[in-house]
């Protein structure tokens, strides 16, 4: 027999209808590229949308062809990620800090049929356009009062495209199971891959981000993406934020402390997210000016390991670090981390242990590590081996490619981490299984050599890795970024890990380096830091 209820298709178009009926001058606040901030609310947004989407229909733009974008996080951004879905396109955001040629491979590979770019990426794509084969035209996303000069061929100014066409259509009926969006993995070792999200696990993984226990948004907060529209859709929060009816700022290309800092009061920023890379940076502009934003009261922090340093900072701030985990292929969140009635309850030190896991699964996500024969291993925060995910935001397969390694277990996806889960369903990544450094058979932890460097006071960045030891294998050194003005030498930071770690486990040596290389999401670059010092 079946239910006699309704059934809407869960489509993106319709979190922006609900939030024009609802929540329609709630505000969306953007520092533009161009300078000043732009404030409109979010019925100004869907109507812009709906301009936007009958201008891709001029342009012969229509279901199931792909857009790209590369863009800052700024409001025009969302009108294309709405705009672009709501009539069955796919939204493209192609990450600008990627190298040459792996955009244009995805460029390419995706067959983008437009690319909508800020003005800060008209000269990236100049270099490109010859390879882009499939691109038909550029839309320069500002006014023409501000349209640079340029080589692109067909080059399209996006206020333009939008100007006198009907703010008012009906978004078309769409399968939820429709594709969306779609983003590339930024591998660091072979191709990247594309993972194409549907309308219906955009707005389930949108919802499940609203959690109280996940990021919690609601119509009295504010939010601030610093992780970019072009890293997983900004973690969702463009879809989620709309959904409850919070504010949403953008802070476009300003990334720094000032900036952000400056940002965040005059807007009343209540929840942020991003990487640590980003957050060492406003830290330190805190630290400096001694001036924290008013509001903010939690800061989500993902895409590599929060370092017990860093939460602590937050902590002494009266700033909830909220540590989660995710990636691409989970659209990006897949645990979480909130305390439970019992581990609250618990004394100091073993709370502030499990606040530094990456957490719980939402509900939509099943876990599990299993080991080198595929057996599930027991909940006991001890064995680890690799993690295993399956839900209803996890891709199923890669875009335009064949059945890979990641999807050999029918129904569950193989993330490439080592993780532990304790017996309370807390998660912890040990390591990316490529990162771990196996030194005589045995596993060391290279995020927890990195935490333990991120604890000395004269450091501010660390990056463990495996030398080529004739020996055992592999042994762990350490490459250390001093904070500006600091003095400590490689001995006194060795001497640092000493009963920290057992003894095999400490680095055996420890380098000072000005810079380390990061990934286009501002991970750790470790396939080149292995090239430079893991050689022997
Ligand atoms: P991406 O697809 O670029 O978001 O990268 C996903 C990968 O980032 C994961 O497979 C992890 O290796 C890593 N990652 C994400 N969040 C965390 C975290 N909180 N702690 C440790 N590693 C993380």
């Amino acid at each position: 027999m079946l239910g006699q209820m309704m059934t809407l298709p869960l489509t993106i178009s319709s979190v922006l209808d609900f939030a024009v009926r609802f929540h329609g001058k709630t505000e969306v606040v953007s520092k533009t590229v161009e300078g000043p901030i732009h404030r409109y609310g979010y019925a100004d947004l869907a109507a812009r949308a709906k301009q936007l989407a009958q201008a891709m229909g001029a342009l012969g733009i229509g279901p199931g062809d792909i857009v790209g974008t590369l863009a800052w996080n700024g409001y025009r951004h969302v009108e294309l990620y709405y705009g672009i879905s709501g009539i069955g396109a796919v939204c493209h955001t192609i990450n600008p800090r990627l190298f040459a040629e792996q955009i244009s491979y995805i460029v390419n590979h995706a067959e983008d049929r437009y690319i909508f770019t800020d003005i800060t990426f008209v000269p990236l794509l100049e270099k490109l356009a010859d390879q882009l084969t499939k691109v038909q035209g550029f839309v320069v996303m500002t006014d023409r009062a501000h349209m640079p000069a340029t080589t692109l061929p067909n080059v399209l100014c996006y206020e333009e495209l939008l100007a006198g066409r009907p703010t008012t259509m009906e978004w078309p009926a769409l399968d939820e199971n429709a594709a969306a969006a779609l983003c590339y993995t930024s591998g660091t070792t072979g191709r990247p891959r594309g993972v194409l999200y549907s309308h219906r696990s955009t707005v389930l993984h949108a919802m499940a981000i609203n959690f109280p226990d996940a990021f919690g948004l609601t119509a009295r907060d504010t939010v601030l993406p610093v992780v970019p529209m072009f890293h997983v859709n900004a973690w969702g929060t463009a879809y989620g934020a709309p959904m409850v009816g919070a504010k949403l700022v953008l802070p476009g290309p300003h990334l720094d402390g000032a900036s952000l800092v400056q940002l965040m009061e005059e807007e009343g920023v209540t929840t942020t997210a991003g990487v640590p890379t980003v957050w060492l940076n406003l830290l330190a502009h805190i630290e400096e000016t001694g001036r924290k934003p008013s509001r903010l009261s939690k800061v989500v922090i993902g895409g590599s390991a929060c370092p017990p340093a860093m939460m602590e900072a937050f902590e002494k701030l009266g700033i909830q670090a909220v540590h989660a985990w995710g990636m691409t292929e989970l659209s990006p969140l897949g645990v979480i981390n909130h305390p439970t009635v019992g581990t609250e309850m618990l004394p100091e030190e073993q709370r502030k242990a499990i606040a530094l896991k990456q957490g719980r699964p939402l509900f939509g996500i099943d876990i599990k590590v299993v080991d080198a024969a595929g057996q599930e291993l027991p909940f006991d925060g001890a064995g680890f081996g690799t993690l295993k995910v399956r839900g209803h935001w996890v891709c199923d397969s890669y875009f335009r490619q064949e059945r890979l390694a990641t999807h050999d277990e029918p129904g569950w996806f193989d993330t490439g981490d080592v993780a532990t889960i304790d017996a309370n369903g807390f998660m912890q990544i040990v390591d990316r299984s490529k990162d771990v450094i196996k030194s005589g058979g045995e596993w060391i932890s290279s995020i927890d050599l990195e935490n333990i460097a991120i604890a000395h006071p004269a450091v501010r960045e660390a990056a463990a890795i495996a030398r080529i030891d004739p020996k055992w294998g592999e042994r762990p050194i350490i490459v250390v970024v001093l904070k500006p003005g600091a003095t400590a030498t490689p001995q006194e930071i060795r001497a640092f890990y000493s009963g920290k770690v057992a003894k095999w486990c400490e680095p055996d040596e420890v380098l000072v380096a000005d810079s380390l290389p990061h990934t286009a999401t501002g991970k750790l670059l470790k396939t080149e830091l292995r090239r430079i010092y893991g050689r022997g």
